[in-house]
């Protein structure tokens, strides 16, 4: 018997790797697709521990763009992918987002920023002091010079739903999932021919996607592919609040230095550790000392009834952090003919993995991006050492 052929290998079968395993299926529904997961249970994987929110605000214009797909895609979810997925509804929680400034350079920045997404279609409005203490008495602006907000577009969903459902239509279109995990991407020349698997099974492949989050970097360098990113952990509280009772309240970037949004009863909250840095793989330690060191007295200074907060649970989660730039890194390798990679997506790859699964399916299927050009996330401009910085980093 001859080897297993598959036409694409996709490598992770999280959101990303889902998301491209349907798209394929559903333009081409002949194809046969592989996708390749390590952990079935998603324990680890970020679309599973993810805040699962969704912004406009972007300072790049394609993220913009991404975003308005995304938020189409997430809102209408069932009559996207249909029946197959098994899933009603997201629960989309459209609060939006407000990001903070203290400074006159930075809401000078806001005021470009918003002009630029509404100019995509997104509703940004910059809110001088005045108008945020009556859009929300319950906050404090006395160090805020302007606020930025999201009037629609933007909020919370069920990540788990994101990824079920579109894993449960891709299988429904022919994907076939398996549980194993990707040691070696066997390279002649400029094509990658197949994938050896640990327990040592070859597999052909006319193509491979690379989604594998922050097991991109390990996957890339089997065939000579250096992508810069890196896993970064984020530790993430659920805290009950009891006398901070606002449902409607948006989620807040703070200018300070950590975000916050309602989540059912209670409220989800993190940081950026000062010392942000590369982590091990293995690590799952939470930082929990951040929720009292650090964000707690910056909440109770913005906000009334945050006296009383206490740490219900927590969780790590691991970014698969880009270096050069904080965006992802989404097409085909420079000097490769069939291989493709999306990862470094650096803390917003879930609310774009409707969008990007959609073009990577383009690219592999024709060559091109045919709805939204994503090239300026193209990883030549890694080899090129030119980043598209996102100033919009949460
Ligand atoms: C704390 C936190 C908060 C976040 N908040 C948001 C947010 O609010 N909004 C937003 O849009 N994004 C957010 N993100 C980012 C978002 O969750 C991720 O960008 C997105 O889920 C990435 O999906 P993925 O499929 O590319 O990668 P992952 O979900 O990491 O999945 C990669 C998969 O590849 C598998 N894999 C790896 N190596 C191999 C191998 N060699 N063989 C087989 N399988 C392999 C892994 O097991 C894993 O299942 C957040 C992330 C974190 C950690």
């Amino acid at each position: 018997m001859g080897r297993e052929h598959w036409d694409v290998v996709i490598v992770g079968g999280a959101v990303t790797g889902s998301s491209t395993a349907w798209w394929l299926l559903r333009t081409d529904p002949a194809l046969r697709v592989l996708v390749v997961e390590k952990d079935p249970t998603y324990a680890r994987a970020a679309t599973a521990l993810s805040v699962a929110s969704i912004r406009q605000q972007f300072s790049n214009p394609v993220n913009v763009e991404i975003s308005r797909f995304g938020i189409d895609f997430i809102r209408n979810f069932s009559r996207h992918v249909g029946p197959a997925g098994g899933v009603a509804s997201l629960g989309l929680r459209e609060n939006g987002y407000l990001f903070l400034s203290g400074t006159e350079a930075g809401a000078a920045l806001m005021e470009d920023l918003a002009a630029m997404q509404r100019g995509l279609g997104a509703a940004t409005e910059v809110l001088g002091v005045e108008t945020l203490r009556k859009r929300f008495p319950w906050m404090r602006f006395d160090d805020v010079v302007a606020g930025s907000l999201g009037a629609r577009d933007e909020g919370w969903f069920d990540n788990m739903g994101l990824l079920n459902g579109l894993r449960n239509a891709a299988r429904g279109l022919g994907a076939v999932y398996r549980t194993g995990e990707v040691t070696n991407v066997v390279r002649e020349g400029d094509r990658i021919t197949g994938v050896t698997l640990a327990e040592g099974d070859d597999l052909g492949a006319g193509a491979v996607l690379c989604a594998a989050g922050t097991g991109a970097p390990a996957l890339c360098r089997m065939v000579g592919a250096d992508l810069p990113v890196e896993p970064r952990k984020r530790t993430v509280f659920v805290i009950d609040a009891p006398n901070a009772r606002h449902p409607d309240a948006p989620l807040l970037i703070d200018h300070t230095g950590f975000y916050l949004r309602p989540e059912h009863n209670h409220w989800i909250t993190a940081t950026v550790p000062d010392d942000d840095r590369v982590c091990d793989l293995d690590d799952w330690e939470p930082d929990a000392g951040q929720f009292e060191e650090t964000i707690w007295e910056r909440l109770y200074g913005r906000a009334e009834g945050f006296d009383a907060a206490k740490v219900m649970r927590l969780w790590v989660g691991h970014y698969d952090y880009n270096l050069l730039d904080q965006n992802a890194v989404l097409g085909l390798w420079p000097g490769l003919s069939n291989f493709y990679v999306a990862a470094g997506f650096s803390g917003h790859g879930l609310q774009q993995a409707p969008a990007v699964g959609r073009g990577l399916s383009e690219l592999i299927l024709t060559g091109g991006y045919r709805t939204l050009d994503l090239s300026p996330l193209g990883p030549d401009r890694i080899a090129r050492g030119v980043p598209m910085l996102e100033k919009a980093i949460v």
